[in-house]
C-alpha cells in the first residue's frame, strides 16, 4: 500500500484518488472548496466528454449519470455565409460512433468526493500552499497535484517548446440554459465557426435542476464577442448570449427565443492562455512533485478537450502508479509518467492551438469537402473523442490534398 496526496479534487484529481483507492492504497485529497460550496457556486466548464472518457469513468463505477444525462450525438460544424446574410458557407454534420455526455461539475464534483469519501479516502477541505506540499511531501510517497487554473501550478515553470502562446487567445463566455428548441434531426455539438469574430458551440447538457443546453462563446481578443467586460448582472449576460447569436447566427438564434438561465450562476465569462508546464515541481526543500491535468497541460477550450485529457491523464498516471510497485516514486518516474500522457496528449495540443488561428487554405478545403462527403464528416466528429487522427492529413498541406483525393476516388 502507498501513501498518496492529491491537491485539487477536480476530473482528475478525484478520478484518480477513487482509481487509487480502489487498488487499496491510501489516498488524501486536497480541496479548497466543499460540496457544498461546488453545488451552489457558479458553473466551472462546459466539460462535453467523449466516448473515451466517459469510458474511464465506466471502468471505475463512477459515471453514474449517462443514462439521465442528454446525450450528444455529433458534431455539426457550421461557417456563416460572407455576403449571403442568413445563409451558410459551409454545413457538415457527422455522427459520433458512441454518445458524449456533458454533466455539470457542480453535479459531478459533490458526488465523486462523496465517493471518495465512502471508499475510504480521507477528504481534506483546504487551500494548500507550498507548506503544506512540504508536509505532505515528507510523509507521503507521492504528492500529486491536480489544481486545474489553481495558483498553486505556478510552481511548475512554464515549458515555452510546448506553449506557443504567452497570451489568452480567445475570451470565453458560458450560459447554461433551458427552453432551446433542439438540434433538428440528433443531437450535436452545433459548432459555429466566424470568421474574424471566434467561434460559438452549443450542445446538451445535465446540470442541477435537469437537462439544459450549455452555449459557449469563444470571441478573437479586441473584437465583437469580446464583449463581457461591461456585463453585470446574469440577465445581462443572458441577453448579451442572445445578442451574439442574433447578429452573426440567425439559426442558432431560432433556437433561442425562449432560452432562460438555468440559474443565476449558470454563466462564466473570463480568460486564459493556453499553457504546458515542466511537470515534475521542485519545493524549497528539493522535495518533487508530479502535475496532472490543466495544472501542467491547460487547453483552450475550443475543441472540447480539457476534461477529456483530465481523464486521460489520470487513467495514465493511475495505470503508472499500479505497475510501480514498492519503488520510490523519483523524479525520473515522474517525467516518464507525463511523458506516457503526452505521447498522446501533444496530439490534442497542437490541434488545438491550430484551431485558434485562422483556418489555412487546406484545413478549409478540408471543411469543405465534409460538407459532401459524410465519411470525412463522420471521422472529423470521431476526432474530437481521439484527435491522433487528424494528423498527418489535418496539419499538413500535402498529406490533406493526398487524403482528399483518396477520399474522391473511392
Ligand atoms: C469555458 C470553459 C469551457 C470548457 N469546456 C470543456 C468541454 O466542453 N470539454 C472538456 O473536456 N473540457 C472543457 N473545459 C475544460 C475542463 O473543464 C478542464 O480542463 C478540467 O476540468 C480540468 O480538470 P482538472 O482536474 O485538471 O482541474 P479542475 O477540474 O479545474 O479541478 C481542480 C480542482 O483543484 C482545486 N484547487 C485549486 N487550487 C487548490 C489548492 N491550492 N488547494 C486545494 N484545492 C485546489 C479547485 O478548486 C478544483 O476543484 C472547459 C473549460 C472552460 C474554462
Amino acid at each position: 500500500m502507498r501513501t498518496i496526496t492529491i491537491i485539487g479534487g477536480g476530473q482528475s484529481g478525484l478520478q484518480l484518488g477513487i482509481g487509487l483507492l480502489q487498488a487499496g492504497h491510501k489516498v488524501r485529497v486536497v480541496q479548497n472548496r466543499t460540496a457544498e460550496d461546488i453545488a451552489t457556486g457558479k458553473v466551472l466548464s462546459s466539460q462535453c466528454m467523449f466516448h473515451t472518457a466517459v469510458q474511464n469513468e465506466r471502468d471505475l463505477g463512477i459515471d453514474f449519470w449517462s443514462d439521465i444525462c442528454p446525450p450528444v450525438e455529433g458534431i455539426n460544424f457550421m461557417v456563416p455565409h460572407p455576403e449571403v446574410p442568413g445563409a451558410k458557407a459551409m454545413d457538415w454534420v457527422g455522427r459520433l460512433d458512441h454518445n458524449a455526455y456533458s454533466v455539470d461539475q457542480r453535479v459531478k464534483i459533490p458526488r465523486w468526493m462523496a465517493e471518495f469519501t465512502r471508499l475510504g479516502g480521507d477528504l481534506v477541505i483546504h487551500d494548500a500552499g507550498i507548506a503544506d506540499l512540504e508536509d505532505y511531501a515528507a510523509s507521503d510517497d507521492l504528492v500529486i497535484i491536480a489544481s486545474g487554473k489553481g495558483e498553486i501550478g505556478r510552481l511548475f515553470a512554464r515549458d515555452a517548446a510546448k506553449s506557443p502562446y504567452e497570451a489568452p487567445q480567445r475570451a470565453l463566455a458560458l450560459t447554461y440554459v433551458k427552453g432551446m428548441t433542439p438540434r433538428e434531426g440528433h443531437s450535436a455539438v452545433c459548432f459555429n465557426l466566424i470568421p474574424g469574430v471566434g467561434e460559438y458551440f452549443v450542445f446538451p447538457a445535465l446540470t442541477t435542476s435537469g437537462p439544459c443546453e450549455i452555449m459557449v462563446m469563444e470571441g478573437i481578443p479586441g473584437g465583437p464577442m469580446d464583449c463581457w467586460a461591461d456585463v453585470k448582472t446574469p440577465a445581462d449576460h443572458l441577453a448579451r448570449s442572445k445578442q451574439i447569436v442574433e447578429t452573426y447566427l440567425p439559426w442558432e438564434a431560432a433556437r433561442c427565443r425562449d432560452i432562460e438561465l438555468t440559474d443565476d450562476n449558470g454563466i462564466l465569462a473570463g480568460r486564459f492562455a493556453p499553457t504546458v508546464r515542466h511537470p515534475v515541481g521542485v519545493l524549497p526543500s528539493g522535495r518533487k512533485v508530479l502535475g496532472l491535468g490543466d495544472a501542467v497541460c491547460l487547453n483552450d477550450p475550443i475543441t472540447g478537450q480539457g476534461s477529456n485529457n483530465a481523464s486521460k491523464a489520470a487513467a495514465v498516471y493511475l495505470r503508472r502508479i499500479l505497475d510501480h510497485g514498492d519503488r520510490p516514486f523519483d523524479a525520473d518516474w515522474m517525467q516518464a509518467t507525463f511523458d506516457a500522457y503526452w505521447d498522446y496528449a501533444q496530439w490534442v495540443v497542437r490541434w488545438t492551438n491550430m484551431m485558434l488561428q485562422p483556418p489555412p487554405p487546406f484545413v478549409l478545403e478540408i471543411m469543405g469537402t465534409a460538407c459532401a462527403t459524410p465519411r470525412l464528416a463522420q471521422r472529423m466528429a470521431n476526432g474530437f473523442d481521439d484527435p491522433r487522427d487528424f494528423f498527418p492529413w489535418f496539419a499538413d498541406p500535402a498529406a490533406a490534398g493526398a487524403y482528399l483525393s483518396e477520399l474522391k476516388a473511392a
